[in-house]
């Protein structure tokens, strides 16, 4: 199985609704959001995929949230903006983004994990 991990940071604007702590107020993180992509077959010239496929899926996501208040943006308008839902999000957006035709279809996004700080990311992973 091969691997590749393509990570691109944002900065914005949040707050956890009904929270009971100081995530309920307005704050800001510098995020980054790594995806793993995952394959067995290799292209002829070695490659699973390329990370420009990766950084074009993500880059229209990232323009939008990027110096943004993610709490206005949909979905995070109603779903709360936590690094798990964000996680989640970037997942089905990239899975998209590789299921477009003439995209590499033997590739799958194996992982997605969202940094608010160096120390604390949370994750997705289907099943
Ligand atoms: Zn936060």
């Amino acid at each position: 199985m091969y691997e590749v991990i393509v990570e691109q940071p944002f900065s914005a604007a949040h707050y956890l609704k009904d929270y009971p702590g100081k995530c309920a107020n307005v704050h800001g993180h510098n995020y980054r959001v790594q995806i793993t992509i995952e394959g067995e077959t290799l292209d002829s010239l070695g490659m699973l995929v390329e990370f420009e496929v990766i950084k074009q899926a993500l880059a229209p996501w990232i323009d939008k949230f990027d110096h943004g208040f993610l709490n206005e943006i949909p979905p995070f308008d109603g779903l709360n903006p936590t690094a798990e839902n964000l996680a989640k999000f970037f997942y089905d957006e990239t899975e998209k983004a590789l299921r477009q035709p003439g995209q590499a279809a033997s590739v799958r996004v194996s992982y997605v994990r969202v940094f608010e700080t160096d120390k604390c990311s949370a994750g997705y992973r289907p099943k």
